[in-house]
């Protein structure tokens, strides 16, 4: 597509927009503030406020213990339903619960005790930090030697997709990696993974963290038997917000949850001093339910279900092609570097552009632009678009002062700044 870069165009894009009305659902508090962060935290969308109001005020102000016969118990499942729907899954199959570094620790330990013949765990150098960290500790406790085999990115940008395949054998028990990586975007060839190691026997945990309200995942088609994310960047579930589970029908009850906690006993009110597994999604729950910060999910979901996955995609490709667009004719002449894959469909639904002075950029842009991205080292600069309340004219803003700041090198009073390695 050509484009002629100026603001015009951007408000034609805007007026052609479908999804345009979405954006008065959401609190925007500063209407000069350009929020390219969603990726990291989503908005807070109005109907959230008048939900969580009435749930502290009545629920647990008027009822106190009794909100427990309410529908607190069962809120984590019926989300987790909701959620389901956004990710290709039966209703069954999906669940509120903990933070995704714990549940990337129950489902991990799980595939690994599933198949105990095998020692191999499969990732790459481009997934989040957290799942490392989960993986190693992993390795020293399953009671045989585990391989953590890290593969790494040939250019620190695309996955190292054909040497995964090859590196998934039969002695590799599992293969988890981030959907879409956080740093750069790049977004793994789903089903293509997951057939190929389930041809080796090997289970499948993806970390669809980045990819969750960003773009349709299949996960029953693409045969994902176990995946885990969060609610708090494009979902928009707030700061906090639980993590989600996901669990195929057919590995629910042959696998076991390391942290085998009360919630997910047979029969939670008998206290029974013996566990028993409830069947189903329901053995992988440990704790009470975070009542408040699990309901502010379900408003939020809601609105990705009202939209369509398809069309929240559809806009977010036509966004992040028009930010790259940007970037070529205005930005790569200055030094910035599209750390990136070229191709949209290779993309989440956010653009990382590189700089030498990428700490001070982001610097300059937060607190003189009215611009938040994010800085991810050594020379990232993450802007995410989130089609529910992004629009083209902001994009187009943001780059234009993107392109000031290093223009009129007015990042250059950050001298302050930790030097970027
Ligand atoms: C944000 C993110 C997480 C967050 O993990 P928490 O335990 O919920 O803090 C994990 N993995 C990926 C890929 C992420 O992007």
């Amino acid at each position: 597509m050509d484009y002629t870069l100026d603001l015009d165009e951007a408000r034609r894009f805007d007026q052609q927009d479908e999804l345009a009305p979405f954006r008065k659902r959401f609190v925007v508090d500063d209407p000069d503030l350009i929020y390219l962060d969603g990726n990291s935290l989503g908005r807070l969308p109005k109907a959230t406020q008048a939900h969580m109001k009435a749930l502290i005020d009545r629920a647990w102000g008027q009822q106190l213990i009794r909100g427990w016969n309410l529908d607190w118990m069962e809120a984590a499942e019926r989300i987790g339903g909701k959620l389901a729907r956004l990710v290709g899954a039966h209703a069954d199959e999906v669940v509120l619960a903990d933070s995704t570094s714990v549940n990337l620790f129950k489902l991990a330990y799980a595939a690994l005790h599933a198949l105990p013949e095998r020692h191999k765990i499969v990732t790459d150098d481009l997934n989040f930090p957290s799942d490392h960290y989960i993986l190693q500790q992993l390795t020293r406790m399953m009671g045989r030697p585990i391989e953590l085999c890290v593969l790494p990115s040939s250019d620190g940008v695309y996955g190292p997709s054909e040497d995964l395949l090859l590196a998934i054998d039969e002695d590799t028990a599992l293969v988890t990696l981030s959907h879409t990586v956080f740093k750069t975007s790049f977004t793994y060839d789903m089903r293509a993974v997951t057939e190929h190691a389930e041809r080796a026997g090997a289970l499948t945990l993806w970390d669809i963290s980045h990819s969750v309200g960003a773009m349709p995942i299949e996960l029953n088609d693409c045969h994902v038997p176990l995946a885990v994310g969060c609610t708090y960047k494009h979902l928009n579930g707030g700061p906090g917000s639980p993590a989600f589970l996901y669990v195929s029908r057919q590995w629910q009850d042959k696998l076991v949850n390391p942290i085998s906690g009360w919630m997910g006993q047979r029969n939670v009110f008998d206290f029974e001093l013996q566990y028993d597994a409830a069947p189903g999604i329901r053995h992988f729950l440990t704790g009470t339910p975070f009542v408040l910060s699990q309901a502010a999910v379900e408003p939020a979901v809601d609105l990705f279900l009202e939209a369509g996955m398809d069309k929240v995609r559809a806009k977010a490709e036509r966004q992040s092609r028009y930010l790259v667009a940007l970037w070529e004719a205005w930005l790569k002449p200055l030094g910035f570097r599209l750390n990136s894959p070229r191709e949209v469909e290779q993309r989440g639904s956010h653009v990382s552009l590189g700089h030498d002075e990428g700490l001070r950029v982001d610097l300059a842009l937060i607190h003189d632009q009215q611009v938040i991205p994010d800085f991810r080292p050594p020379d990232n600069i993450r802007f995410g678009v989130t089609p529910l309340y992004t629009t083209f004219e902001e994009v187009f803003e943001a780059m234009k002062r993107l392109r000031s700041v290093v223009s009129e090198k007015l990042y250059e009073k950050y001298t302050d700044a930790p030097a970027v390695t």
